[in-house]
Parts: structure tokens; sequence; C-alpha cells
């Protein structure tokens, strides 16, 4: 029986690295996968690999930093399939490394709307379904610099701290309704999220590397999409409110 079979998923930030490989593994386990991005020709041909491949995927166009956004995919998958069983908000941007002395409020403002606010938003139209229909899954990718200071800048370092929290928030609220609400804090995955860091502040930077001789390995996006099949399926029935670091041992240190 496959891990996901028949359950509705929907994926942000589906286009590429981790959010492309977390669609494609679900697919692979039966999921009917609504696979969301601002990169509408990316998100469209992951879709269309995936339908090749014999699953289920749907290509939404989204902007998690935008409400309307987010309730057309939300509304668009429960309209398909009258359900939705899990959420993954993967969508994420990165901060240039700038540090507080460094950071604009235009930079400021995007990271904590994509990363922090598109989740929340994202999850606050779920939840109705959720408990309408007995339960549902969420899973929050943060980052190790959601749980340490100096992996990114300071924009980036607090969206990835305050997912957690409302990782856990929501995992204590909603426990015993069914829902079930956990993170992902990946280490050093290869994606293309590098290519988004065009003007990195030199502090910042320089601080942020001091932890890089650290780092076992750098890893790939499957290997932070098996993370999140084990927490979207029943396999983790009885984890609520975790943070699962997927680092190679990175932050072990
Ligand atoms: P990536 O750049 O390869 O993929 C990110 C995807 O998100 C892209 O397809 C992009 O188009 C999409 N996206 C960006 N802004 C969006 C928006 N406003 N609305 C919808 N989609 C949007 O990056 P990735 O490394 O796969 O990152 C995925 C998640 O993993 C992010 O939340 C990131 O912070 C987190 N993460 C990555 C690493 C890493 O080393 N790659 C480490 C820790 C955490």
């Amino acid at each position: 029986m496959k891990k996901l079979n028949q359950r509705v998923a929907l994926v942000t930030g589906a286009a590429s690295g981790i959010g492309e490989a977390i669609a494609r593994l679900f697919a692979e386990e039966g999921a009917r996968v609504f696979a969301a991005d601002v990169n509408v020709p990316g998100v469209r041909a992951v879709d269309a690999s995936i339908e090749a491949a014999g699953g289920s995927a749907t290509a939404v166009e989204t902007d998690v930093a935008r409400e309307d956004h987010i309730r057309r995919l939300v509304d668009q998958a429960e309209a398909a399939h009258g359900r939705v069983d899990v959420l993954v908000n993967n969508a994420g941007i990165m901060d240039d490394f700038l540090p507080a002395g460094e950071v604009t409020d235009p930079v400021w403002e995007r990271v904590l709307a994509v990363n922090l606010a598109g989740p929340m938003r994202a999850i606050r139209r779920v939840l109705p379904i959720f408990l309408r229909q007995g339960g549902g899954v969420i899973v929050n990718i943060s980052s190790i610099a959601g749980h340490q200071g100096a992996r990114a800048g300071a924009a980036y370092t607090s969206s990835k701290h305050a997912l957690i929290g409302l990782t856990r928030n929501v995992a204590f609220d909603y426990a015993g309704r069914g829902v079930r609400c956990n993170a992902i804090a990946p280490g050093a995955i290869a994606t293309n999220i590098r290519a988004t860091i065009l003007h990195p502040s030199t502090l910042g930077n320089e601080r942020a590397m001091c932890g890089f001789a650290f780092n076992p390995r750098e890893g790939a996006p499957v290997e932070i999409a098996r993370v999140a099949l084990f927490l979207a399926c029943d396999d983790s029935s009885y984890v609520n409110g975790a943070m699962l670091t997927a680092d190679s041992g990175w932050t072990a240190y």
C-alpha cells in the first residue's frame, strides 16, 4: 500500500529543489499533488513530468505572499477532490545574509511575507477543512537557521525561528482533533536557492561561513523529501509539534 494513497497534498515552492522533490515523491506514493509556485513554467514542467510518470499533479500559479493566491490554491484543491489532507509549506527565499545593521525594510518585509505569513495564511485556510473532515497534516520547511543564529541574515533567521514557533503553536492548539503540525530543519541542500543570493553582505556572509567547516556534507533534495514523507504519512502518527533536523550532523557539533 502506498503511503499517501489518494491523499490530497498541497506543496508550495514545487517548481524547484526541495519542493519539487517532495511533489515527485508524494505523487509516487499515491498522493494527488497540487504543485504551487510563482514560477509558472517551472511548476508546469514538474506537473507534466509527474503525470508522465503515472502520478497525479496539478500546477497552480501561487505567490504565497498573496492571500488571494493562497485562497485560490486551497479552494481549487478542495473543489477538485472535496478534501485536503496534507499541506507542505516549503516555498521560501533567502536574504543576502544581511545582518541587522544592514537589512532593508523591503527585504525584511518580503522575506517575512514569503517565509512566515505565507505558511500562516495557508494553515489558516486549510484548518477549517481539516477540522471538518476530522484531520490533516502540516509540514513546515524551516531550516537549521530556525534554531541557530548565524546560518543566514537577520530576516531569514527570524522567519525560520518564527516558523518553528508557529509549528508548535498549531500543533498544541489542534492536538487531539486529528491535526498534526511538524517542521523540518534542513542543513545545506543542493538546490537553486543559492542562485538567489545576489549581493551578499560582507559581514553577514563572513559570519555565516564560520560554521561551514563543520558541515559533514551537502544533502540532496530527495533526502529532505523522504523526511517530509515520514511526517506527512501515518508512520509519524504520534509525532506532533516536532522540529526534525536533517543536516547530516552539522548542528550536532
Ligand atoms: P529553491 O530556490 O530551489 O526552491 C524554492 C522554490 O520556491 C522555487 O521554485 C521558487 O520559485 C519558489 N518560490 C519562491 N518564492 C515564492 C513565492 N512567493 N510563492 C511561491 N513560490 C515561491 O530553494 P530550496 O532550497 O528548495 O528551498 C525550499 C525551502 O527549503 C525554503 O523554505 C528554504 O528556506 C528551505 N531550506 C533550504 C535549504 C537549502 O540549503 N537549500 C536549507 C534549509 C532550508
